[in-house]
């Protein structure tokens, strides 16, 4: 069934992805990018990816390309004492890449196709459902586009959630920290883990990059940069002494550096009519467990399954079984990575600890390490991990972590 016009707003990774994976359902895709730079910079200079985000990239055909650019990180190190911690068999790895890197393989690949076009510095203003029209900021000018359908995957503050949802049907959570980023060389950690600090208040993190390079992020508390990056006694050396020897260009330039917030959103409905949101537009979490991404892509691969499987169904019967196949996986991962940035902070509490503990027994009996490994490693859906964990403590199921 040939369904039109698909127009896309957001051309990150979740919008290029969903345009290489349902452009066969469509006769014309358009991606619309209000800044490229800004699709690619701005947030941490690397993203991990496990087996969510690689199989949504193998069903595009480019993870061989990915993995090509991207460096296979096994594990967790603890910056002080050195202590590894593998994330789960010996040859599970999370894959660390440049942002940088992936924006642009993705872009390339659209380039590359036919139906697709990709129209860069064309920011969408509006949406008239009635019309099926986009209006959109153009460099020449005001534009209105028609769609037959149209995927908001313009990220958290999208403009597409907001023609579709009222006030209170989105929540917004801010975690009282800040995100800054930079990249460091040769510093000498081992190049296939994570290294990282913290003290309960302020972590630093840094995942290996290619030749030597790494990326370097500190996440603290809103408002004390001037306590910390400086070499005093309430400075960033005072407390991971196994940082000093980056000396004060660290400290410069993590000062320098562009301070980005954290925090979740969550979306009560993601869909209306002919018009549905994807990725960070329909849901977003903090970075702790690096599922943020890779969840939005899980996003895009299962709206073309949809698609593929419901060739005669109207295109907003298609969106509400996507939508209702999503969004209780979404919910259950923001809840896992509250509970594992709680842990990564070194704030959890005797309820988490026991929790992860006993979760991570049960998990170990059915195949998976732990929670993070069934997460990073595998596709089952988030809320069935939850679920396992939940029976584990032999609790009751919360009515809205069930699933059918
Ligand atoms: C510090 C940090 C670290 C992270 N690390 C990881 C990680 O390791 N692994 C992981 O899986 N996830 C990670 N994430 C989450 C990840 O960055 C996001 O989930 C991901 O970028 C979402 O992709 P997206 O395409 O949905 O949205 P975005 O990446 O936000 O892309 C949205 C695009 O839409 C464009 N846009 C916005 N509004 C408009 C408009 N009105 N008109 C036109 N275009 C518009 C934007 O310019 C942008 O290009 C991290 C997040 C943060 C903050």
């Amino acid at each position: 069934m040939n369904r039109g016009r698909l127009v896309i707003a957001g051309g990150g990774p979740v919008g290029l992805v969903s345009a290489l994976l349902l452009r066969p359902y469509f006769a014309q895709v358009t991606v619309l990018e209000r800044n490229a730079a800004e699709a690619a910079g701005g947030r941490s200079l690397q993203l991990v990816l496990g087996e969510r985000g690689l199989h949504a990239l193998r069903c595009c055909g480019l993870d061989q390309q990915v993995k090509a650019q991207g460096v296979p990180v096994y594990g967790r190190m603890d910056g002080e004492t050195g202590a590894f911690t593998p994330y789960g068999a010996s040859d599970d790895a999370i894959l660390a890449v440049s942002r940088v890197a992936l924006q642009s393989i993705l872009e390339q690949a659209v380039d590359g196709l036919e139906g697709i076009e990709r129209r860069s510095a064309v920011t969408v203003t509006g949406v008239d459902r009635t019309a099926k029209n986009v209006h959109c900021d153009t460099p020449l000018g005001p534009e209105i586009l028609g769609y037959d359908m149209l995927i908001g995957a313009d990220g958290v503050r999208s403009v597409v959630a907001e023609s579709i949802l009222e006030e209170e049907e989105v929540t917004l959570d801010k975690l009282p920290l800040v995100y800054r980023e930079v990249p460091v060389a040769n510093v000498g950690w081992r190049s296939d883990a994570f290294v990282y600090w913290s003290d309960g208040e302020v972590m630093v993190g840094s995942f290996p990059g290619k030749e030597g390079r790494r990326g370097l992020f500190v996440m603290h508390p809103r408002g004390a940069e001037h306590l910390l990056f400086n070499e005093g006694n309430t400075g960033l050396f005072a407390r991971f002494p196994g940082l000093a020897f980056l000396g004060n260009t660290l400290l410069e330039a993590l000062s320098a550096a562009n301070a980005g917030a954290m925090g979740s959103k969550t979306c009560a409905r993601w869909t209306s009519d002919e018009v549905v949101i994807i990725g960070d537009a329909a849901h977003a979490i903090v970075p702790f467990m690096g599922q943020g991404l890779n969840t939005g892509l899980e996003d895009a691969v299962c709206l073309m399954r949809q698609f593929r499987s419901s060739s005669a169904s109207p295109c907003d019967e298609v969106l509400r079984r996507f939508a209702r196949r999503r969004q209780a996986p979404a919910d259950a991962i923001r809840r896992l990575s509250d509970r594992h940035a709680r842990h990564l902070m070194g704030v959890a509490s005797a309820v988490d600890v026991a929790l992860e503990e006993r979760a991570g027994a049960a998990l170990h009996a059915v195949g998976m390490p732990d929670t993070y490994a069934a997460c990073a490693f595998s596709r089952n859906r988030f809320d069935r991990i939850l679920s396992a964990e939940w029976r584990a403590m032999k609790l009751e199921i919360p009515v809205h972590s069930r699933v059918a």
